[in-house]
């Protein structure tokens, strides 16, 4: 999975690391996404409303 990055200029959210010409500020690394997506998934388990 991809890092994203924030563009310092313009302020886009991005997967490449340079935007603008300048390199962007490193929002989420891949681990994090990782564990946000278990995290979220795992919540869907452990709260299974609303899903039929
Ligand atoms: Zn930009």
């Amino acid at each position: 999975m991809k890092p994203i990055y924030r563009c310092r200029v313009c302020g886009a959210f991005t997967e490449d690391q340079y935007h603008c010409g300048k390199q962007a500020e490193l929002l989420l690394d891949p681990g994090s996404r990782v564990r946000l997506s278990k995290l979220m998934s795992g919540l869907l388990r452990y709260y299974p409303w609303g899903l039929d």
